[in-house]
């Protein structure tokens, strides 16, 4: 059994088999609350020694783990789903406080994270195999799934908790043991939910957490005992992972970043369609990989949409989001909200105009209010950067091809959305549009845990995504048995 840990929620810790260690590398980045500009604490740098010493502890667990069976080992997850059901008011607050989203989205997050942990409890009909008799006379054929090893967890800070969940559950319900990196810039909700995960009993090892940015990265990628890595965060990165781990022989699965559209067409209901676009471009202050970051609208559409979502963004309630009344928290950080500022100011410098404009908000706090920027024309190097703040950009196009082929053009593929009340349009545009995650009259096309998660072109490199089928699929190796039994061989009874 894991021992308990006491330690105060300003310290950043390293888990390493059943010890919460500090952190022996440099101090780095300084954690901040991004509603209030309070000093949480600090995270490490990070060093190869410390994500050593927690890949031995994963590969020392790895074949008492295995060995359990399937039907014990997702016993801890049904604990665990308990435990963060428990927890959930105190663990969305720890998220709101170091990420910033409001109460409501921090729950959110967690209740997706939640039912990633009991599709991970389908495990024993998840993982079967299958098998056929006689493939040749006397001869049966048999494929069976099994675990990989150690497996690296890297996160980012957008979703703290419900990332680590789209890979762990499934990862550990297979067999596997896991060493988690969660994002240097959200270090604590990740270490409450694994110390949740210990309080389920779950043997020493199986879980480990190491702390700290690009040298724990490395290490990682580049340590004999990882089998396997999980990455969400930017698509640089991404890349850069993708590249690096597969190089040294790992499985690697890469979630990037995005700009994705969505196309309002003329038959589109008014009312319900801004609503929905706002709270997908302004939702979680628009640092989503769903959120909406352009608008496209095609033939009259342009004449009432521009108004009512100017309407709604600049209604938005705008604050802590430790306060019930916020509808919209603050960017993560200083430096990422000096970012978005100064992008809406490149905007506005390419002749889009802000028709709502959310510079001018004062500190405390690193806020950005909701901002929508018309007109940006197609040459603008912004059309293609994610903004990754509450910035909507609303472009026309006149006819639902013509949007079709925007996207096409676009490097990113994660997600794209149409709003129509033609079963025609909604038909063709799903059927020929360019990325991986698809809505009709939907603004966050996210799917559910039992989908994969299915970013296309620079939103994805690899091939197994997270969630469901596919993460049984990464996490484990198929072995196929052929096997021969001649009667003569076996003792007469
Ligand atoms: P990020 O790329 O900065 O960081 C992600 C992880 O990589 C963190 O753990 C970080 O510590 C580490 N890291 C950062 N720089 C590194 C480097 N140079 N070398 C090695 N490791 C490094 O991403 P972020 O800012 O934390 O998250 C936001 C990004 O994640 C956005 O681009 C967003 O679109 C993307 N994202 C994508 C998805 C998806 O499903 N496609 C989901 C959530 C977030």
């Amino acid at each position: 059994m894991a021992s308990p840990s006491t330690w105060t929620t300003t310290e950043v810790r390293n888990l390493i088999g059943d010890q919460w260690l500090a952190p022996s590398s440099e101090p780095g980045l300084e954690l901040i609350n991004p509603a209030t500009g309070e000093l949480l604490g600090r995270s490490p740098l990070g060093s190869a020694e410390e994500v050593h010493a927690a890949v031995q502890a994963a590969h020392a667990a790895f074949p008492g783990w295995r060995a359990m069976p399937v039907g014990d080992r997702i016993q801890f997850l049904f604990r665990l789903k308990t435990l963060m059901e428990q927890h959930l008011a105190e663990l969305a607050e720890t998220i709101t406080r170091e990420n910033g989203k409001t109460l409501a989205e921090a729950k959110a997050e967690l209740r997706r994270g939640i039912e990633n942990v009991e599709v991970a409890c389908g495990v024993p009909v998840l993982m079967q195999g299958h098998s056929l008799e006689d493939i040749a006379p006397g001869i049966d054929e048999v494929m069976v799934r099994q675990p990989l090893g150690v497996c690296a967890v890297i996160t980012p800070f957008n979703f703290p908790s419900m990332i680590p969940l789209w890979f762990i559950p499934y990862a550990i319900a297979t067999g596997n043991t896991v060493v988690l990196k969660p994002s240097d810039r959200v270090p604590f909700s990740a270490a409450r939910l694994v110390k949740l995960m210990l309080q389920t009993g779950l043997p020493v090892g199986v879980v480990n957490l190491v702390n700290g940015g690009k040298p724990t990265v490395d290490a990682l990628l580049d340590h004999p005992l990882v089998r396997a890595v999980s990455f969400v965060g930017s698509t640089p990165v991404a890349k850069y992972v993708y590249a690096r781990g597969s190089a040294s022989g790992k499985r690697v699965q890469c979630q990037g970043g995005a700009k994705n559209h969505v196309v309002v067409l003329p038959d589109a209901d008014p009312e319900s369609t801004t609503k929905i676009i706002a709270d997908s471009a302004f939702g979680g202050a628009g640092q989503r990989c769903l959120a909406v970051s352009v608008t496209v609208t095609v033939g009259e559409a342009k004449d009432w949409f521009r108004e009512s979502i100017a309407a709604a963004a600049a209604g938005l309630k705008v604050g802590n989001g430790l306060d019930a009344a916020a509808q919209m928290g603050p960017v993560i950080t200083e430096a990422s909200r000096e970012r978005v500022v100064a992008l809406i100011g490149k905007g506005a410098g390419q002749g889009a105009s802000a028709i709502v404009d959310g510079r001018g908000m004062k500190g405390p706090g690193s806020f950005v209010g909701p901002t929508v920027l018309d007109g940006l024309p197609a040459a603008s190097p912004l059309m293609e950067t994610e903004i990754f703040g509450p910035v909507l950009s609303v472009v026309h196009a006149a006819s639902v091809d013509e949007a079709i082929q925007m996207i096409e053009r676009s490097a990113y593929g994660n997600a794209s959305s149409i709003f129509t009340s033609s079963g025609a349009s909604a038909r063709k545009f799903r059927n020929a549009v360019s990325t991986g995650n698809v809505g009709v009259n939907i603004g966050v096309p996210a799917p559910m845990a039992w989908f994969p998660f299915s970013g296309w072109k620079g939103s994805f490199f690899g091939v197994m995504h997270a969630q469901g089928r596919d993460a049984i699929e990464f996490f484990t190796d198929k072995k196929v048995i052929v096997e021969r039994w001649p009667k003569e061989w076996s003792r007469k009874f």
